[in-house]
């Protein structure tokens, strides 16, 4: 991935000095956004200084809460860890650990140390060792601006000067909002009312103590790992992607287990360069949206020439450019609109695509899941299996508005409860969307759980609405599934498949032809549709509620013995509303003769049998329909109709 971010970036890069004279350098210092470390300090305080004619003055401080948006202004940039200074004077106060048995003078004292110790490292240090040495070599090459270099000598003085007031004022902060302040605090400046991320100064500052750290720890001809040559200044670690885990550990797929698997990963200064500009392109121009993620579409060209990158970015850029024009509307399988996957499955598989998926988090965006080398001929697989999906379904439930996509998945698998604020279930969501896109099995009792999850919470809620419509789309993604061949069964559906009227119907269904019980619970569950639609005919005044039959379901939790007592409850309902047909009598007759013909047995799970019998009744009105073209019963009027 790290080496197609790179060759992207030459390109452009080669482009560009081919058509302007910017520099390199020029680019590397637009660029801060990918230097800086996020925030995740639940308060920022602000040092204010403003400029009065005998230098800065100290005005105080000002507390702040974090915005992501202005992570860019706070300039944070972490350092060595411990004692070593940051990028910036920007640094984080942690909020120090406290006995229950200390006084508040304690307490007092313990944030006052604690202070004093960050604001001498961290502050202190930075503008005595690292900003006023580099204001001096920097001014002396003509680098920078006799005006800028007095500028922070004259900050660095006042922050000498006001050295114990600031310290008392943050301490006092800090301990008037000890009770409610969770993790830690962010202290940085203000000058003049501007944020020091609002002053060139700063910022020059920051890259260029970045470059001597690179340098430092970088080693003499040293093999770059992406340019495989031997260089002068090849450094240790690349700051360009960052990696991050959702909730387990490890959970990055595709061979990065977590952050520390770039330490090791040397790259000289041109790459690093490269490495930039290149995700600063992707960021630009091959930025999607993915329900709760962001992905970055990388491409990654067999014959890199700069006429196949030409090419391909041009089609790319003109697609999404049509589609914002309402020129093109293309099919989708995700919930953006400028989605262009269905472009790049019409290529040959001479290009391949990474997909990055990363979480917004303060002032950076953190990577959670590649996904790499993705072929077109791949991608148009997913798409053939999406129209398949809909034609079918379109057709068995005469609803022309069917539409698949990730949407259906999402559905299952975004929170575990309908009552929790935050979705939970992202790392499976995650997981699926891998497999899919590296077409990998995924395993159908998995998907049970899930599916029955969602069904049983429906029911328990009392909304037809929902059990339907989650049955609807959990067979469209087995449907999905199935005809992309990643839907990994128990390996046990084998052995005689028993004939039934309803065949045309039941053996369309992916996991379900060849057991004779599957399909009896099918047909129960039918049976029991019909049933319950009689009745919620009934129940005019609340429509989408469960009717009471339901209460008979168990909340979607069956067994072996509870499908063979149903069967008999629901023919006993069904004569008490007079409406046992001819049709209905056939469907009863054939659940009846399936449920005994099958093995004393079942060997199902409790899963697998509630699953079926949702199944069974989401496809009851289409097996009713048959049922009375089979019995000629075309007189049979019901309450429901
Ligand atoms: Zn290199």
């Amino acid at each position: 991935m790290i080496e197609a971010v790179a060759e992207l970036g030459k390109f452009l890069v080669e482009g560009k000095s081919k058509t302007s004279s910017k520099t390199c350098d020029g680019d590397f210092s637009n660029n801060i956004s990918s230097f800086l470390t996020p925030v995740e300090s639940d308060k920022v305080l602000l040092i204010c200084l403003e400029q009065k004619q005998s230098g800065f003055e100290y005005c105080g401080v000002e507390p702040q809460n974090p915005l992501e948006s202005r992570a860019q202004f706070y300039l944070f940039s972490q350092g060595a860890k411990g004692g070593g200074t940051n990028f910036s004077p920007a640094c984080i106060l942690t909020k120090p650990k406290t006995k229950r048995d200390m006084t508040q003078d304690e307490v007092k004292q313990a944030i006052r140390e604690n202070v004093e110790n960050v604001f001498e490292k961290k502050v202190e240090n930075w503008f005595s060792n690292k900003a006023l040495p580099l204001a001096k070599k920097l001014s002396k090459q003509g680098d920078i601006s006799d005006k800028d270099a007095l500028f922070i000598q004259s900050i660095s003085q006042a922050v000498e000067n006001n050295r114990e007031k600031i310290i008392n004022h943050v301490s006092d902060h800090i301990f008037s909002e000890f009770e409610k302040l969770k993790s830690s605090v962010l202290l940085t400046f203000l000058i003049d009312g501007k944020y020091i991320g609002e002053y060139e100064i700063f910022k020059r500052f920051l890259l260029e103590l970045i470059k001597e750290k690179a340098e430092k720890s970088s080693s003499q001809d040293k093999t770059c790992c992406i340019c495989k040559q031997k260089r002068e200044n090849v450094s240790g670690t690349v700051n360009v992607f960052k990696f991050y885990t959702i909730d387990k550990p490890g959970f990055i797929k595709g061979g990065f287990s977590s952050e520390n698997a770039w330490k090791n990963f040397p790259v000289c200064s041109s790459c690093q360069i490269h490495l930039s500009e290149g995700r600063k392109f992707l960021e630009q121009n091959l930025q999607f949206k993915f329900y709760n993620f962001k992905y970055l579409l990388i491409p990654k060209l067999l014959f890199s020439t700069s006429a196949a990158y030409s090419e391909v970015l041009n089609i790319l850029q003109n697609t999404q450019k049509e589609i914002r024009l309402g020129e093109k509307t293309l099919d989708k399988i995700t919930d953006d609109e400028n989605e262009i996957l269905e472009t790049l499955s019409t290529f040959n598989d001479s290009i391949s695509v990474t997909f990055l998926f990363m979480v917004p988090q303060m002032g950076a965006e953190r990577i959670v899941l590649m996904i790499e080398d993705v072929f077109p001929s791949h991608l148009k697989n997913i798409f053939d299996a999406k129209r398949h999906t809909e034609k079918k379904f379109r057709k068995l439930f005469d609803n022309p508005d069917i539409v698949f996509t990730f949407q259906q998945i999402k559905h299952f698998f975004s929170k575990s409860n309908r009552l929790r604020k935050k979705s939970d279930l992202d790392s499976y969501f995650l997981e699926i969307t891998e497999s899919i896109f590296k077409k990998k099995p995924i395993d159908f009792q998995f998907l049970l759980t899930h599916f029955c999850r969602r069904l049983q919470d429906s029911i328990a809620n009392n909304d037809f609405f929902d059990f339907y419509n989650s049955c609807s789309y959990a067979m469209q993604i087995l449907e999905f599934l199935n005809s992309l061949k990643i839907l990994k069964l128990k390996g046990d559906e084998c052995g005689m498949s028993v004939e039934t009227p309803f065949d045309e119907i039941l053996n369309e269904f992916p996991v379900a032809s060849k057991n004779p019980a599957v399909k009896g619970i099918i047909l129960v569950g039918a049976l029991c549709d019909m049933l319950l639609r009689i009745q919620s005919a009934g129940l005019k005044k609340a429509p989408g509620r469960m009717p009471p039959f339901a209460k008979n379901l168990k909340g979607l939790r069956l067994k072996q013995a509870d499908i063979i007592s149903l069967l008999p409850k629901i023919e006993n309902k069904l004569m008490e509303y007079s409406a046992f047909g001819k049709a209905k009598k056939l469907v009863a007759a054939t659940a009846s003769e399936l449920l005994l013909k099958a093995p004393a047995d079942w060997k199902l799970s409790s899963d697998e049998v509630s699953f079926y019998f949702a199944c069974g009744m989401n496809l009851g009105q289409k097996i009713r329909d048959l049922a009375k073209k089979l019995t000629n019963d075309l007189d049979e009027t019901e309450a429901e109709e």
